[in-house]
């Protein structure tokens, strides 16, 4: 591991090796971050040395940890010019292994935990997280215990079987399924990989913002809109933004970093309203757009506090602005999305109604995974909203389904 210089807590600023494998800050419970030593990597490791890199987010492997990655081809996604929003730009994550960005983070994590000579991985889940660790470990030839809601999108669960994974529905949210990761993980010897609990996850996704930042040939966009559950994109994302500013390849310039929430499930945009620094647990969660279903992230302090340094904002939008925006983006604009992926199309009308953003403005949405795994929620929806059709009708004395 000669790459990382140390890991850093993001509350006390201790620096503690990352010779072992780490979760937390021991003192404070504070998260981790991969230092590196970027000063001694800048003569070299510049801009145009990415020409002609593998087109996966190992090309950013100067800033990742120095182990062989495990790798099934994650990140590097379409940075697509939108159709109906001439300065709109969609970043397509559904493209990902198992079909979400959560392969970036599960990508880094897996490869460390192989590397550090750990055996058995554990991880609650809303769901695409679980699938991404499951293919991860299945590649890694490492175990995977995850530890999902019940009413997890249907496909993650079959996904997670097919990749040979343990898998435990859980009557309840993420956070029951990771009070029993918790309570299981010492007597059982997994390794907790939940979010934010363990140093790596981050890694693997702030290669968004080096792709954010390379594909717009490095220009900032004026915002990101990105759903916000765990909220380790957003993080991940503004870290990088740090490194490259360090590296010279961008300067002080930030965008606007808007996380979006349902309205079911929104503490961050209710801490954002009531101008604090944590966000509350949310009692009930709601929301069909199951990544958004995390009553309270972990890194809550830091996505608050990123909103603000970015002079951005926190915003929630129904389930109904929704699969409206879910419709609207596969009809118009080809990209059949997730759900938390269309509701950043619907924060964006949203913000572009009350002017937050202008139609110059560059504004790039996160569309975070493929709609086709979540078939079943959409469905389920679509016969709820449409009014009950007969199941078949009579014509000319023949009976039978149209
Ligand atoms: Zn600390």
């Amino acid at each position: 591991m000669a790459r990382i210089a140390y890991l850093e807590c993001t509350k006390c600023g201790q620096q503690i090796s990352a010779d072992q494998p780490q979760t937390v800050c021991p003192k404070d419970g504070g998260v981790l971050y991969v230092r590196y030593d970027l000063q001694a990597l800048k003569p070299t490791f510049t801009a145009a040395s990415l020409f002609g890199r593998t087109p996966s987010m190992w090309r950013y492997a100067e800033v990742l940890p120095e182990a062989e990655p495990v790798t099934l081809g994650e990140g590097f996604t379409p940075m697509l010019p939108s159709r109906e929003y001439p300065s709109v730009y969609i970043k397509e994550e559904g493209l990902n292994p198992t079909g979400s960005f959560k392969a970036r983070g599960m990508s880094a994590a897996v490869t460390m935990a192989k590397a550090y000579g750990l055996k058995k991985l554990a991880a609650p889940s809303a769901g695409n997280a679980a699938s991404a660790l499951a293919a991860y470990c299945a590649a890694a030839e490492l175990e995977a215990h995850i530890f999902m809601p019940k009413d997890a999108p249907l496909a993650n669960r079959v996904e997670c079987e097919s990749y040979g994974a343990h898998v435990t529905l859980v009557d309840g949210l993420i956070s029951d399924c990771a009070r029993m990761v918790g309570e299981n993980k010492e007597k059982e010897g997994w390794f907790d990989v939940s979010t934010l609990k363990e140093p790596f996850r981050v890694e693997g996704k702030k290669t968004m913002g080096y792709e954010v930042a390379e594909q717009l040939g490095w220009q900032m966009p004026q915002g990101i809109i990105y759903p916000t559950g765990g909220g380790v994109g957003l993080i991940g994302m503004w870290k990088a933004f740090d490194e490259m500013q360090q590296l010279g390849w961008i300067g002080p310039e930030r965008p606007q970093m808007v996380a979006v929430q349902a309205s079911g499930c929104a503490p961050v945009a209710k801490a954002w309203d009531e101008g604090r620094n944590h966000t509350q647990f949310w009692p009930n969660a709601s929301t069909l757009a199951a990544g958004l279903r995390v009553p309270k992230a972990y890194g809550d302090y830091l996505i608050l506090d990123i909103l603000k340094k970015s002079g951005g904002v926190a915003l929630a939008v129904t389930d109904e602005e929704i699969m409206n925006a879910l419709r609207h983006w596969a009809r118009v604009e080809g990209i059949f999305a997730a759900p938390e992926g269309a509701a950043v199309l619907a924060a964006y009308r949203k913000l572009r109604a009350s002017e937050f953003f202008g139609a110059d403005d560059a504004v790039v949405l996160f569309n975070t995974g493929s709609g086709l795994k979540y078939l079943d929620v959409i469905d389920a929806q679509k016969k709820q909203a449409e009014p009950q059709q007969p199941a078949s009708r009579q014509i000319a004395g023949i009976i039978g389904p149209y």
